[in-house]
C-alpha cells in the first residue's frame, strides 16, 4: 500500500474524504494510514499539516519509514472511534498550509538569487514552517546586513513580477519551477509569485561560513 498524496495535486483544498486502510501504533503513540490524504507529512525539511480527521484533532503527520520518502503516511492521532475499512472525512488548517507555501515557495527564490553570489558555496539544512523558513547557507564569506538587504530587494523584485509556480514531476522526482527556475522538491507552493506578497530577510551567522536566513512573511 502507498497513501495517494492528494496536497500534490489539490495544494489548496481544505477537505477530503477517504478510508481508512491500517491502525497502528509507533512507540505507544497511536496512528492512523488512509488510502488517500491531504495531510502533507514532516518531509523534506516542511513541517506536517494540522487539523482533523472526523473532527478528532491530527497530533502531528509523519511516513512510515523515515529513510522512504514514498512510503505511507501516518496521521498520530486518538484511534478510539476508528476502525479499517470505515470512510473518514479529513479537514487540513488552510491558514497554516497557505503560509507554509507562500513561505516555501520564498525560500526556493532566495535560494536561486543566493546561490548566484560568488561566495555561495552550498545550500544546508532547512525548515520550513507557518511562521518562518530557515536554511543554512555555505559561504565563502559572510553575509554583510547590507548585502542581505540587496537579497531582500531582489526577491521581493521577483516575487511581484507575479510569475507563475508549477510543479514537474520526472521519473518520480518532484520539482519545483518558476521562470527558469527549477529544484528538486516534495513540498507544496504556491502557484504564482504574487500570493507571497512581501517578504523580510534575517540572518544568523552560525559560525564555520555557515549563514542562516530567516524568512518571514511581512503580512503576519
Ligand atoms: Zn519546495
Amino acid at each position: 500500500m502507498k497513501t495517494k498524496r492528494l496536497f500534490e495535486s489539490y495544494p489548496y483544498s481544505d477537505k477530503f474524504t477517504a478510508k481508512i486502510v491500517y491502525i497502528g501504533d509507533d512507540l505507544g503513540e497511536d496512528y492512523i494510514i488512509l488510502d488517500k490524504t491531504l495531510f502533507y507529512p514532516n518531509l523534506g525539511g516542511q513541517v506536517s499539516d494540522s487539523g482533523s480527521i472526523n473532527n478528532v484533532i491530527v497530533n502531528h503527520v509523519g511516513l512510515d519509514d523515515d529513510n522512504n520518502s514514498f512510503s505511507d503516511i501516518r496521521h498520530y492521532m486518538d484511534v478510539s472511534y476508528f476502525q479499517v475499512g470505515q470512510s473518514v472525512l479529513g479537514c487540513i488548517d488552510t491558514t497554516k498550509r497557505l503560509s507554509i507555501m507562500r513561505l516555501h515557495s520564498a525560500r526556493h527564490i532566495v535560494e536561486s538569487i543566493l546561490s548566484q553570489w560568488k561566495s555561495y558555496i552550498f545550500t544546508g539544512s532547512s525548515l520550513v514552517s507557518d511562521k518562518k523558513a530557515s536554511t543554512d547557507y555555505l559561504m565563502w564569506e559572510d553575509i554583510s546586513s547590507e548585502s542581505l538587504r540587496v537579497i531582500e530587494l531582489q526577491a521581493n523584485n521577483f516575487i511581484h513580477q507575479s510569475i507563475p509556480i508549477s510543479a514537474q514531476t520526472e521519473k518520480s522526482v518532484r520539482y519545483w519551477v518558476c521562470g527558469t527556475a527549477k529544484t528538486k522538491c516534495c513540498g507544496t507552493h504556491v502557484g504564482n509569485t504574487a500570493e507571497i506578497s512581501t517578504i523580510k530577510l534575517s540572518i544568523k551567522n552560525k559560525g564555520k561560513g555557515i549563514n542562516r536566513i530567516e524568512i518571514r512573511l511581512l503580512d503576519e
